[in-house]
């Protein structure tokens, strides 16, 4: 399948965290940008930060893209689509709060793509590692090659009930095996191929319009309130993380490298607890939450884990730093008043 390097990409749910990250990769790489939001005072955020560009950046409105045929103009003309789009919180009362949009929504736009999307050559979807890990009590290191059965088994047996992880967790497996299956089922009418990329936590700088903190997406939110809060006692607690910036890159490099076709590709940065966020906090001179307990990073134990050798095969993927991360998300914080 040749690669998509130049034209123009739809870039699913742009009012997002992620994906306005997308779009400024995209456009800062060339490309023009067809950007979905759920309304046009939603877009009218992006089109002054992104003013520099003109038209090279345009809007779709999709309110719901759990509507059947949602996404059948937008994919009109484009060469490609990032579709990231999907709920990500955890307050979900029914599961399917989360699993229905998440699953028809890719759905639907694998499904426009199919029928409208004549010129499309490439789809990239943002998965999640949520759809790969499993919580186990010893360590484990995870590849592209698991996924998480244990969370659909929660939502299964117990409903709204369920830890409110396991429902969000559930909505990224369903969502990535329902594009997966898809394409193997319509190999032969589709012009195009999937990319999956499985991030893990995300966080660093946010450009939406986020009026205070908490109003920010629920990743940075929940890193608001750990490192610089003092709000919730799970310093010792961890995972996994990428930069939202390395994570948008990520997206591009996903379009451009041929290789990466039909893969789904874990991008992480590495381990952290959430003692490490609140020392990288202290070295910027901001007051972050007191400790939980003395944490010698070098002894800590990382339950979950995830081998990152494909990125780096496929996509030649770099990462910054939690030092990096951190300093630019204490920056952006300062900018807008809110330490
Ligand atoms: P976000 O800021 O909440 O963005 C989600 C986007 O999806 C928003 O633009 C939202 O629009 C849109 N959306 C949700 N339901 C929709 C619907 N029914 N119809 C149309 N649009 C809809 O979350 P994010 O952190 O950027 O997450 C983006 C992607 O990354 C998601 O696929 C998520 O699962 C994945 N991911 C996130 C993390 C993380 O740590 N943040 C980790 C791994 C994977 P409105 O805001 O207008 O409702």
């Amino acid at each position: 399948m040749p690669t998509v390097s130049s034209g123009k990409v739809l870039v699913t749910g742009a009012s997002g965290y992620v994906a306005s990250w997308v779009v400024r990769t995209l456009l800062e790489q060339g490309y023009s940008v067809r950007a979905t939001v759920r309304s046009e005072s939603k877009a009218s955020h992006l089109r002054t930060i992104f003013s520099a560009y003109g038209d090279k950046l345009e809007f779709a409105i999709v309110e719901d893209m759990v509507k059947v045929g949602a996404f059948d103009d937008a994919v009109k003309g484009v060469d490609a689509i990032e579709h990231v789009a999907s709920p990500c919180h955890t307050q979900a009362d029914d599961p399917d709060e989360l699993i229905v949009p998440a699953v028809n929504g890719v759905l639907h736009v694998l499904e426009s793509a199919r029928d409208y999307g004549a010129s499309v050559k490439r789809i990239v979807m943002t998965s999640s590692c949520a759809a790969i890990l499993e919580r186990h009590d010893t360590p484990r290191v995870f590849t592209e090659a698991d996924w998480n059965e244990q969370t659909l088994s929660d939502v299964k047996l117990n409903g709204r009930g369920a830890d409110q992880l396991s429902k969000y967790m559930a909505s990224k497996v369903l969502a990535e095996r329902a594009a997966w299956d898809f394409v193997s089922k319509h190999k032969g009418e589709i012009g195009w191929d999937l990319v999956v990329l499985n991030p893990p936590w995300i966080l660093g700088p946010v450009i939406t319009e986020a009026k205070n903190a908490e109003s920010m997406n629920s990743s940075m939110n929940v890193w608001y309130q750990i490192v610089l809060q003092n709000a919730i006692n799970t310093k010792t607690e961890g995972q996994s993380w990428i930069d939202v910036r390395d994570l948008a890159d990520a997206h591009v490099l996903a379009l451009q490298k041929e290789e990466a076709e039909g893969n789904r590709i874990i991008v992480a940065e590495g381990t952290w607890k959430w003692q490490d966020w609140i020392n990288a906090a202290r070295i910027c001179g901001v007051k972050a939450s007191n400790s939980d307990s003395p944490y010698d990073a070098k002894k800590g134990i990382h339950y979950i884990a995830f081998d990152t050798t494909k990125a780096k095969q496929l996509l030649g993927m770099k990462y910054r730093s939690r030092q990096q991360c951190t300093t630019d998300i204490i920056e952006d914080f300062k900018a807008r008043s809110w330490i």
